[in-house]
């Protein structure tokens, strides 16, 4: 269930969502889906709730993202975008749970797109931007690369303009500048 004062942050589920009562949708311990078929979108809700016996910790949210992972995969969907999810605790904060998207989807093929909006800190951001620009496959790309990289997996506003300033100050970009043509 989505608390109200959740932001949605994914333009293409806000305008669903505004055209139903979200109050209608149940969910029970043998079905945690509820879909929503508004073409060209599927949207999917999980029940994610803490209940006495199982509070929201971090083995209920791996287990949650596994459910999806096996929802995906048997319903022939490869790409999906879910909205930033952030628990109270550390292991189950946001950048947790990112690594547990990435984890158990990483043997699959499937594209997972994490809504963040404003909600990102600018430390966040320069971690974001660090995984995607340093990492092997980020390879040290000039700025329009990472970009168009960190785009299949967040969208802010300047994010341009942060990756310009980050690969601005990366040292070895730098360092390279002379002798290798960034882009
Ligand atoms: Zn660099």
């Amino acid at each position: 269930m989505i608390p109200e004062d959740k932001i949605i942050t994914n333009p293409a589920v806000r305008e669903v969502i505004k055209n139903i009562d979200l109050n209608k949708i149940q969910f029970s311990d043998t079905n945690k889906f509820y879909t929503i078929d508004s073409e060209p979108n599927l949207l999917v809700f999980y029940g994610l709730k803490p209940t006495h016996t199982t509070p929201l910790n971090a083995e209920v949210i791996y287990l949650a993202i596994n459910d999806i992972k096996t929802f995906c995969m048997s319903n022939k969907i490869n790409a999906f975008s879910t909205n930033k999810l952030d628990g109270p605790t550390s292991l189950t904060g946001y950048p947790r749970i990112r690594t547990m998207f990435r984890h158990i989807f990483k043997a699959t093929d499937i594209v997972v797109k994490i809504y963040v909006g404003q909600q990102l800190t600018s430390e966040e951001k320069q971690q974001i931007i660090y995984e995607h620009h340093n990492s092997p496959l980020g390879g040290h790309s000039g700025v329009s690369r990472t970009v168009k990289r960190l785009k299949l997996n967040y969208n802010w506003r300047h994010m341009k303009k942060d990756v310009k300033y980050y690969i601005k100050h990366c040292e070895l970009c730098q360092k390279n500048k002379s002798h290798v043509k960034t882009n």
